[in-house]
């Protein structure tokens, strides 16, 4: 089935087959842990996982290299930080203190573990590499020798990229990690390494001499440290960002890389590397799609102290993997798209059940299919997934109403369909987990839905007789009625008796106003205001004896 994933899994293998015939296919993401990794970043490894996911299900060899770009420098102190974390500004992210209170060693494996449990729960394999460790363990070393050797050549492919413009001094440090420091103009020369400095471990460093014989590198430091190291066997810095990204292309003969709308600009990283890899490292450019932006709708303000933007791991806390993956693999990467963290989770629910059961009759079009399969299942099997499909919308309202309650959510859950009861939690479970968790997380207080304790007296005793008669109809026929789909013919069907019509009756305007009335007369009894969860699951949330004395009986 073509699909986009299908199409690009085409393009890639036809791509390595040309590159590199009979080796493994190699598919890239790369991630920098410098804050929460939120859900457009997912993007960067949603694309290349859906695409090795095909290409070994082709039963093809190909594997999903994540790079975690943890040696990167620590560029600010975000909000919510205390102003001392200044101090390592400059410094690789694994040797930055993580934030207070974390159990983590470090600033990046405070922000790397919780999106590693949500790949794996997401069903992504990949390898990941620490560019720290690959770094500090001179894997690159001839890469950077080689860097140094062809500094000249970077230099002049950069330039012809540079703009006019030169950085406000305190984008300077920024500019140098990406760029390096010593544009061709300046006496000290243009170097693509950048050394952490000995003393402070930051990268405020000036390479002001290097000799391509004994690769003898000597460096100043905004701190006044300097020194004069030999390259060949330091392994404290690394090559500046435009120089790293393609020197990694070439080393890891990546076939595949995506990247983000931000990459399109002219002289972007992408762009630039993608001339530094053949002309520099004598390798190719991978194949890739640009991916638009992830928004969000919703997203209480409990986040907010996060920096408000929701990451995976508080994705996979309101929903289940399938539905989570199923939104990344239905749209094409230039397409943006919005996670629900508000009532719009509800409806994305609805779409998805409408879709599984269409696969499960056979009536789902090829097209729905092969995303179907792609959210619930890898080449490495299927994902966890919820036995007993009550409607999301369903458990929310049970949640809403019973506050969580087990004993109460069993008894509702049995109630719904006496036919075919729900006889225990763990089969709607972890649908039901992730309903609860958004009720209590992300549903505004204002929305939330409490049962009154005690009837209102005054309104019983203002009703007039329709209203009267109206609730004695529904109450004589409670008991027989007392399921999901009972309910449901009950409570729009008691307008109808009154108005002398068949149950079967056709809509009116006039019979619909009444209906309108009817139910708020319920929610006002019910829970004092003129809304709520749905009425046939209120009333069984609430119970049969509450309910009775509640409206009056
Ligand atoms: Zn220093």
């Amino acid at each position: 089935m073509t699909d986009w994933v299908s199409q690009l899994a085409d393009d890639v293998i036809a791509e390595a087959e040309r590159r590199a015939p009979g080796k493994t296919i190699v598919c890239a993401s790369g991630l920098s842990p410098s804050g929460p990794i939120h859900l457009g970043n997912l993007r960067e490894v949603m694309t290349p996982h859906l695409v090795a996911d095909e290409i070994r299900r082709r039963g093809l060899d190909c594997v999903h290299l994540l790079s975690w770009d943890d040696y990167d420098r620590f560029r600010k102190v975000p909000v919510g930080i205390p102003e001392e974390w200044a101090e390592h500004i400059g410094k690789p992210l694994t040797s930055v203190p993580a934030p207070p209170g974390s159990a983590y060693p470090n600033w990046a494996e405070h922000f790397k573990t919780p999106m590693i449990s949500a790949l794996a729960r997401l069903g992504v394999t990949y390898r990941g590499v620490s560019q720290t460790k690959q770094y500090t363990s001179g894997v690159y070393r001839e890469q950077i020798l080689h860097a140094m050797r062809e500094r000249d050549r970077i230099d002049a492919v950069l330039s012809r990229f540079r703009t006019k413009a030169k950085p406000k001094a305190k984008d300077a440090d920024e500019a140098a990690a990406l760029e390096g420091s010593g544009a061709a103009e300046e006496e000290a020369g243009y170097y693509p390494y950048k050394p952490y400095c000995a003393l402070c471990g930051r990268d405020l460093t000036t390479v002001t001499g290097y000799d391509d014989e004994t690769t003898e590198l000597a460096y100043t430091c905004a701190c006044g440290y300097g020194e004069t190291v030999r390259l060949a066997t330091h392994d404290r810095g690394k090559l500046v960002w435009k120089v790293d990204w393609p020197m990694r292309w070439a080393y890891e003969g990546v076939v595949f890389e995506p990247s983000g709308v931000d990459h399109t600009s002219p002289g972007s990283s992408f762009e630039v590397g993608g001339h530094l890899v053949g002309e520099v490292f004598g390798g190719q450019q991978p194949i890739g799609p640009r991916y638009a932006f992830v928004g969000i709708s919703g997203m209480a303000k409990m986040s907010s102290s996060k920096g408000g933007v929701p990451t995976a791991a508080d994705a996979l806390e309101i929903m289940e993997a399938p539905l989570l993956r199923w939104m990344y693999a239905r749209r094409k990467p230039a397409q943006s798209f919005k996670v629900a963290f508000d009532q719009e989770i509800q409806r994305l629910y609805d779409e998805w059940d409408a879709l599984e059961r269409k696969v499960a009759d056979g009536t789902a079009l090829p097209a729905d299919l092969t995303v179907h399969a792609r959210s619930v299942r890898t080449a490495e099997g299927p994902l966890e997934s919820t036995r007993r499909r009550v409607p999301y919308r369903m458990l929310a309202s049970i949640a809403d109403v019973t506050t969580g309650d087990e004993e109460q959510t069993l008894r509702i859950l049995r109630e719904l369909d006496p036919a075919d009861p729900v006889t225990d939690l763990e089969s709607v479970r972890p649908r039901l987990d992730r309903a609860q968790r958004w009720v209590s997380t992300q549903v505004p207080a204002e929305q939330r839905t409490s049962v009154l304790a005690e009837p209102d007296a005054d309104l019983l005793a203002g009703l007039g007789d329709e209203q009267r008669e109206s609730l004695r109809l529904l109450l004589e026929r409670l008991d027989e009625h007392w399921s999901l789909e009972g309910l449901t013919a009950l409570v729009y069907g008691v307008p109808k008796l009154q108005a002398g019509l068949s149950a079967d009756a056709k809509a009116t305007p006039e019979l619909k106003a009444a209906q309108r009335e009817f139910f708020v007369l319920l929610y006002t009894l019910l829970v004092g205001r003129d809304t709520g969860p749905r009425l046939p699951t209120l009333l069984l949330a609430v119970g049969a004896d509450r309910v009775r004395k509640l409206l009056g009986a």
